[in-house]
């Protein structure tokens, strides 16, 4: 999914992302296309509100259909599979990170800010952020690191052929591009591996790394949220108000993105539960992220289950 930077008004939000898309990307259905996470800029927060309104085209669209469709292909791999349900523990996921910089060196982070990355990873799937947040069982160990100095491949063109060139390790691996883009991150879903394993994985903001100088958005948690789309998560407001909605019983029905930390939100007046803003599958600041739910991990682990492992 697309978690957005700003964009000066929606249109160029749904330009961006019509020009973000590479052809080989773009020609596939809707359906096949990666989830897509939101930008910020020039413009501010108003923009960036419209640009996460219900209805904008900012990140990849998955119907209530769909979400049958892949529910069932689930449900059917975990009977052969065995297992599913609850938690893992002790998975340990290999993490790639491929620094796409400019040519001038621009988007060229330091070792230190990929290492504190992948922390931050540890630290939030291991819910460290807040006593209510689930422990997921999933860590993440650095096992690659490279760079390219390449002004296409920075500013996230021609993607499809660059994730080809660099991808590496197998469904469980996960690979992180850091590109120059309208988003803040881009994710592809786990059901979608088999059709697309050459670009699996998640493009990430490069300035949204620990000590990046993304506003609000620079405490590495961008990645966390790209991440929870790789393991199958939705977005906590994916469907609105009504069923299935992001299919987690345990993280109360959501009509709009977050924009900020509005303590109190309640964007489902007629359903139980305040808007769960500080869940990493919203879209809140970095700083008001606090957790994954117990049934998030569930989800995660089923997913993994089915087909990761
Ligand atoms: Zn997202």
């Amino acid at each position: 999914m697309i978690r957005l930077r700003s964009a000066a008004v929606a249109g160029l939000t749904a330009l961006a992302l019509t020009g973000l898309m590479a052809p080989a990307e773009a020609a596939l259905p809707t359906s096949e296309r990666g989830p897509v996470c939101a930008p910020q800029t020039a413009a501010g927060a108003a923009a960036k509100g419209d640009a996460r309104a219900p209805g904008e085209v900012d990140h990849r669209d998955v119907s209530a259909t769909e979400q049958r469709a892949i529910d069932d292909r689930t449900s059917a791999l975990l009977a052969r599979k065995g297992g599913g349900g609850k938690p893992l523990q002790g998975i340990t996921v290999p993490v790639y990170v491929h620094v796409m910089a400019a040519a001038d060196g621009t988007g060229d982070v330091t070792d230190a800010q990929v290492t504190q990355q992948v922390a931050v990873l540890n630290n939030t799937f291991a819910g460290g952020e807040s006593s209510g947040a689930a422990d997921t069982g999933f860590r993440f160990t650095l096992a690659g690191l490279d760079r390219f100095y390449n002004d296409t491949w920075h500013n996230d063109r021609s993607s499809s052929t660059y994730r080809k060139a660099t991808r590496q390790g197998g469904a469980d691996a996960l690979n992180i591009w850091l590109v120059d883009f309208n988003y803040l991150g881009v994710a592809t879903f786990p059901w979608d591996f088999d059709k697309k394993d050459g670009i699996d994985g998640i493009r990430v903001q490069y300035s949204s790394l620990p000590g990046g100088t993304e506003k609000n958005y620079n405490l590495g948690e961008t990645a966390t949220h790209e991440a929870g789309h790789w393991f199958g998560l939705f977005h906590t407001f994916q469907g609105g108000c009504n069923e299935p909605g992001d299919e987690i019983s345990d993280t109360p029905a959501q009509s709009v993105a977050t924009n900020g930390c509005p303590a109190g939100q309640d964007s489902c007046v007629d359903q139980p539960g305040l808007d769960p803003i500080h869940n990493y599958m919203d879209y809140s600041y970095d700083s008001c992220y606090w957790e994954f739910s117990p049934g998030q991990s569930v989800r995660m682990a089923d997913m993994w289950t089915a087909y990761r492992s």
